[in-house]
């Protein structure tokens, strides 16, 4: 176990190891849990822009065989680590329990720096990984199904589809082989605003516990909350523009690579966004004030902080500046252990990730189900049920003896689109799940969310090694 632990890895194993004093695991058992059952560390020759060759260093991560297929993003960053891979495959592992994805998990990651390099270059690369992870049996839609993570999205699922394709032709479920893929090449819609779509319903759901915002001084609800969000990508855009949007919150913050800006009126997430595509530097914009360090910015005055970006932002060291009274975990593993700690010494609220980033895994699972069954999920019911719905308005408009207004008639008879049926079933997983860890951190008086997380996903697992018949 020692030899695969680094920092990272070490966080992640000190929150199973917490939460197992809770639980009844023998040690054999939690053992097989904790430990990361397949890693493939891989190199290969990629050809350079400038025509030389570069050996890029890679991982695939399999956390967890207890069920098949495994499942977990591709982050492509100068930081991946064979650490970084296994820590974050773990928390796959717990993330799926909680939202009952019966997946276990699974990570891989490129050692390469995205932003600096070819469109061209990304793609051989893209394509050589996922030649090397066929060749070792690390991908396919019943072993190991990967998906969009930092510095990856809907190009590079594409990309290894199609590669997955062209080396096992044939395959009637190879589009199953990876989600998080563009729309017209077998995705799924709501994939792309997934994660931060649950983001904003897990923050929703924790802020409306009246009992707990009080002790922070906060007012139950989001509206008027001022948060601050540390990253622009995928996940911190969508999870900004639904809680400004949707929730009513003030977004005083947002603190890209480049730096940060702050307003205490609000900023624009929509337009920062916008602009920044257009000018490459958050900085270059023309609102708020500008702070060039954007560590800085997580230290600001707040009620909300919300990491989207990387792992180990909030340490010992930053810890005691926080002034965020709940910190949203919506990048993996943001707050380290002793970053936790004093967090949670100085009465900080954690919304921990191996919940609140649990969307984009729900949806690839039912992008994964709909590449399965080669039909899209409103297909065989949105006409059928707008024909039943509307007999029963005809029904009852027959004997109230007046019409429905036109407008209500459109809206009661509607059929769902697919879209509408995704971003529902996410809601209900989000919901339930976080109803569910609340429920079990009061029952066994667990210290905070987290515990409760990886206490009810140790929980999970265990009964199926159990059930297996391998450990008693
Ligand atoms: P992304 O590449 O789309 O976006 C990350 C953003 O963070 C980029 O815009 C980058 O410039 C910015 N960034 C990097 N370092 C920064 C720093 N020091 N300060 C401020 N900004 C910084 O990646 P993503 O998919 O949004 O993933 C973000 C986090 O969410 C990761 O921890 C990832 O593992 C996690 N996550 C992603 C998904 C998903 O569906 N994409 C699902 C679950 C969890």
């Amino acid at each position: 176990m020692t030899t695969q632990r680094g920092r990272f890895f070490t966080s992640v194993s000190r929150s199973v190891e917490a939460a197992a004093r809770h639980l009844n695991i023998e040690a054999g058992l939690l053992e097989q849990i904790q430990c990361c059952n397949a890693v493939y560390r891989m190199r290969f020759p990629v050809e350079r822009e400038d025509g030389t060759i570069e050996v890029v260093e890679a991982y695939r991560a399999e956390h967890s065989h207890h069920r098949l297929p495994v499942k977990g993003g591709i982050r492509f960053a100068p930081t991946v680590s064979q650490d970084e891979v296994i820590a974050l495959a773990a928390l796959m592992t717990y993330k799926c329990a909680i939202v009952g994805v019966p997946f276990g998990g699974a990570k891989g990651g490129v050692r390469v720096d995205p932003f600096a390099r070819s469109p061209r270059f990304l793609e051989r690369m893209t394509r050589r990984y996922t030649t090397e992870l066929v060749k070792k049996n690390f991908i396919g839609p019943s072993i190991d199904v990967p998906a969009p993570d930092y510095g990856t999205g809907e190009r590079e699922m594409a990309w290894i589809c199609d590669t997955y394709d062209v080396l096992c032709p044939n395959g009637m479920n190879n589009h199953a082989c990876v989600t998080g893929k563009p729309l017209s090449l077998h995705g799924i819609p709501g994939r792309r605003e997934a994660t931060g779509l649950g983001v904003y319903l897990g923050i929703r759901e924790a802020v409306a516990e009246a009992e707990d915002m009080e002790p922070l001084g906060l007012k139950p609800g989001l509206e008027g909350k001022r948060i601050i969000v540390q990253g622009l990508g995928n996940v911190g855009y969508y999870a900004a523009r639904y809680l400004q949007q949707e929730g009513g919150a003030v977004i005083v913050g947002i603190a890209e690579r480049e730096g940060g800006l702050f307003d205490p009126n609000g900023l624009d997430v929509e337009a920062v966004f916008r602009l920044r595509k257009e000018s490459g530097n958050l900085l270059k914009l023309e609102v708020g004030e500008k702070i060039a360090r954007s560590e800085e910015l997580l230290e600001r005055d707040c009620d909300l902080l919300v990491p989207a970006a990387l792992e180990n932002q909030i340490t010992a060291e930053n810890a005691p500046r926080i002034r965020a009274k709940i910190v949203a975990e919506a990048a993996n593993g943001p707050v380290d252990w002793e970053g936790q700690e004093i967090l949670r010494q100085r009465g900080v609220f954690i919304i921990p990730d191996l919940y609140l980033n649990a969307g984009g895994v729900t949806v690839s699972y039912f992008e994964w189900l709909k590449n399965l069954s080669h039909v899209s999920f409103d297909r065989m019911t949105s006409r059928w049920q707008e024909e039943s719905a509307r007999r029963l308005v005809e029904t009852i408009e027959g004997l109230a003896g007046k019409s429905v207004e036109a407008v209500m008639r459109r809206k009661l008879i509607k059929g769902p689109k697919e879209v509408e049926l995704v971003h529902a079933a996410l809601a209900e997983t989000m919901t339930t799940a976080y109803r569910r860890l609340r429920g079990l951190q009061r029952e066994k008086d667990l210290p905070d969310l987290r515990t409760a997380g990886f206490v009810y996903a140790l929980g999970q697992v265990a009964l199926t090694y159990r059930d297996m018949g391998i450990f008693p």
